[in-house]
């Protein structure tokens, strides 16, 4: 297998520290707003990667933070804070709310078969760790302290720039976690491992006891703390949006490098680039913030979106508009109405030379696509190819499954979705009608619609098909 390693910006054969082992970090939500499409996207490239790796023969341990400590306070002049926000509004505490977002996060994986990753860890439940962790890096003399915070000092640590490839006196002070700058920071890369209740974050409302005093951690340590417990000091891929590139992932390897002295923290680095909403940044100013609530309400399967991603090789940016998710939703149920083809007439033959050399020949394309970077375009271009081949059915029907392993269209679940497109085109014009309240009409396409043996539901956000027994 190969892949693309931002660290090195080459193309690499990828050997795992510990074959056939292979440990995997991805960076995970954090879970004080909604999860949004471009997130989703993200997720469901680090799926495929879990799922290319599994089929190659690997054996994966795959482990995700949860960021449920934000930074937080109590005070409202503080300024947004999305937590606080949201707990104000709902009447709940922050707890509720990094809770409350969590399992939306979930219910979202779940729709676009996401498999969970073996550990999800939270960072509000490894403080110990954390703190652990950040001891280490103080002892080996990168921090320093302020009144505010504790700091890691980037001059100290060699190299700090080598993934970002920025030069690090020409940072600019941009982090996260610093809107107000602290004034006894000695370099503006500088960044926080240790947060003072004091001051700005007296009512911080997410705190803990600590060597430096009551606070919280900062927000890059604890991907360093938890990647390390679960997968040890070095890692094989870690994974992330680009958005990473410049800040948290140079953090992350500072942070880790700095503590065990082993280098490299991580073999290879793997960046998702970014979705773009009709080639605009997704922002809930533009009303392009798009959730898995929104999928739904314009009647997408959330696995013709999962099609839709893999439309697009994962460093590529992406641009999303609904007219691309109802195309991407045509083709996803084409595939699901040949599976249902197939699987009546899936009778075994007995296969020529020929036939057989055309089946392997399908295989080898399809895995020589995934392995080479993850080129899951190109491995869709194979499945249309052998669907339209002249294997028979029952050989098509296992290389499908097969592939479905990795593209993760659950191709051979039940049946509900294999709705035919002309029941769905009725169904769609049933439901314009209603909406303009032409009910003689919708009633016609009602009866049309029972006639191809479906009957049709209506539901808030538009409609619902049922095969009739
Ligand atoms: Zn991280």
């Amino acid at each position: 297998m190969k892949l693309y390693n931002t660290l090195s910006r080459l193309t690499e054969d990828f050997r795992p520290l510990n074959p056939p082992y292979v440990t995997l970090y991805c960076c995970g939500p954090t879970v004080y707003d909604f999860s949004h499409i471009g997130h989703y996207r993200t997720y469901v490239g680090n799926d495929v990667i879990r799922k290319t790796l599994t089929y190659l023969g690997y054996k994966v341990k795959h482990v995700m933070n949860i960021t449920d400590v934000g930074h937080l306070s109590d005070d409202a002049d503080a300024g947004e804070d999305k937590m606080e926000k949201g707990a104000k509004k709902y009447k709940k505490t922050v707890w509720d709310v990094a809770e409350f977002y969590t399992d939306f996060f979930f219910k979202a994986n779940d729709a676009f078969n996401i498999n969970r990753p073996d550990i999800v860890c939270k960072a509000t439940k490894h403080i110990g760790d954390i703190i652990n962790l950040i001891k280490k890096i103080e002892k080996k003399g990168f921090t320093y302290m302020t009144d505010e915070a504790l700091y890691f000092d980037v001059t100290k640590f060699d190299g700090y720039d080598r993934l970002s490839g920025q030069n690090t006196d020409e940072k600019k002070q941009a982090v996260r976690e610093e809107v107000v700058v602290d004034k006894n920071k000695k370099h503006p890369a500088d960044f926080v491992l240790w947060f003072k209740r004091t001051g700005r974050f007296k009512n911080h409302t997410m705190h803990w006891d600590s060597p430096w005093g009551d606070g919280f951690p900062g927000w890059h340590i604890e991907c360093s703390a938890m990647s390390m417990k679960y997968l040890g000091d070095q890692i094989d891929i870690h994974t992330g949006g680009v958005d990473h590139i410049p800040l948290h992932h140079p953090n992350e390897i500072a942070q880790s490098e700095s503590a065990t002295g082993k280098h490299p923290f991580v073999k290879y680095w793997v960046h998702h680039n970014f979705l773009l909403v009709d080639n605009q940044k997704m922002s809930k100013s533009l009303n392009n913030f798009f959730t898995i609530e929104d999928i739904k309400k314009n009647r997408i399967h959330p696995l013709a979106i999962r099609l839709l991603f893999l439309q697009t090789h994962y460093r590529k940016e992406m641009n999303f508009t609904w007219e691309s998710a109802r195309s991407a939703q045509e083709a996803y149920y084409r595939l699901k109405e040949y599976v249902s083809v197939l699987k009546n007439q899936s009778e075994r033959v007995n296969l020529s030379q020929e036939k057989m050399e055309k089946i392997e020949k399908f295989k080898q394309n399809f895995v020589a696509a995934v392995s080479s970077d993850f080129q899951l375009p190109q491995a869709l271009a194979v499945v249309w190819q052998m669907i339209k081949s002249n294997i028979p059915s029952a050989d098509k029907l296992d290389l499908l499954f097969d592939f479905d392993n990795i593209l993760g269209l659950g191709l051979n679940e039940l049946e509900t979705y294999t709705i035919p497109q002309t029941v769905n085109q009725l169904a769609e014009r049933r439901l314009k009608a209603r909406l303009e309240k032409d009910f003689g009409k919708s009633d016609e396409l009602r009866k049309k619609i029972e006639s191809f043996g479906y009957t049709i539901i209506d539901t808030e956000n538009g409609f619902d098909l049922k095969k009739r027994n």
